[in-house]
C-alpha cells in the first residue's frame, strides 16, 4: 500500500482531504502541527479526525511559532471578526512552509512519495500560501531538496481541495462520510472546541454548508 503524509489540522478541510487520500488508496499518515495555536482544541479534533478516517499513525509536532508571534493565532493580537481588506491579521507568516516542510521531513523517512494538505483558493482568506503557484513550486523544491526526489521516485504535493468552493468541499465530505462534527473550524474556538460564530473561518464554514444545503454540525457558545 503506498503511504501517504497528509497534513491535518482538526479543521473541515484537511478531514476532507484525509478522506480523499483514503479513497485513493493511500496509508494515511496524519501529521498535526502544534504551532501555539490560541486553543487546543483544534488539535484534539485532529486527532478525532485521524483515528475516525483510519489513519496508520498520527503524529503531533511542536514547533513553538509564538516565538517569533506576527499574527492574531500566535500573538496577543485579537482576532476580528469576518471581513476587512488586504491579508488578514490571522495569517500565520509562512506557515504552510513550514507545516509542508516538516510533512516533507516524515515523508523521506517513511518512503512515502506523497503529501497532502487542505490548502484551499477559492473561498480562502487571502493568505499568500494557499495559493496554486505556491502549492507547484513547493513541489519542485521537495524534488530538489531530497534523496527521494534525486534517486527515488519524486514526491508530489496534492491539494485537492485547491479549486473547490467550500459548498463542493462539504459535498465531497459528506459523500465520503467524514463526520463533520469532529472537526473544528473556528480561529477563537473555546476548550471544548465550541465556535465563535463570528469569525473568517466561522464565516466561511458556516456559508459553505448553507451553499451545500447540508446541516452544519458545528457547536457554538452561547
Ligand atoms: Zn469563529
Amino acid at each position: 500500500m503506498k503511504k501517504a503524509v497528509v497534513l491535518v489540522s482538526g479543521g473541515m478541510d484537511s478531514a476532507v482531504v484525509l478522506a480523499m487520500a483514503r479513497e485513493q488508496g493511500f496509508a494515511l499518515h496524519a501529521l498535526s502541527v502544534s504551532y501555539g495555536q490560541r486553543h487546543t482544541s483544534e488539535l484534539d479534533a485532529a486527532q478525532r479526525v485521524a483515528r475516525a478516517l483510519g489513519a496508520v499513525e498520527h503524529k503531533t509536532v511542536t514547533v513553538d511559532l509564538r516565538a517569533f508571534g506576527g499574527s492574531a493565532l500566535t500573538a496577543d493580537i485579537e482576532v476580528p471578526d469576518a471581513g476587512g481588506p488586504g491579508i488578514p491579521v490571522t495569517y500565520v507568516p509562512a506557515r504552510n512552509t513550514i507545516m509542508l516542510s516538516l510533512a516533507l521531513g516524515w515523508a523521506e523517512v517513511l518512503g512515502a512519495n506523497d503529501l497532502f494538505c487542505g490548502v484551499n483558493a477559492v473561498d480562502y482568506s487571502g493568505y499568500p500560501d494557499c495559493r496554486p503557484a505556491f502549492i507547484e513550486a513547493f513541489e519542485r523544491l521537495a524534488n530538489l531538496a531530497t534523496k527521494a526526489g534525486v534517486e527515488g521516485a519524486g514526491i508530489r504535493v496534492h491539494a485537492p481541495l485547491l479549486r473547490l468552493g467550500k459548498a463542493d468541499i462539504v459535498r465531497e465530505g459528506q459523500r465520503l462520510g467524514v463526520d463533520f462534527a469532529q472537526t473544528v473550524s473556528c480561529y477563537r474556538a473555546d476548550g471544548d472546541g465550541r465556535a465563535c460564530g463570528h469569525c473568517d473561518a466561522c464565516r466561511l464554514r458556516a456559508e459553505g454548508f448553507a451553499a451545500a444545503g447540508i446541516p452544519d454540525p458545528t457547536r457554538y457558545v452561547p
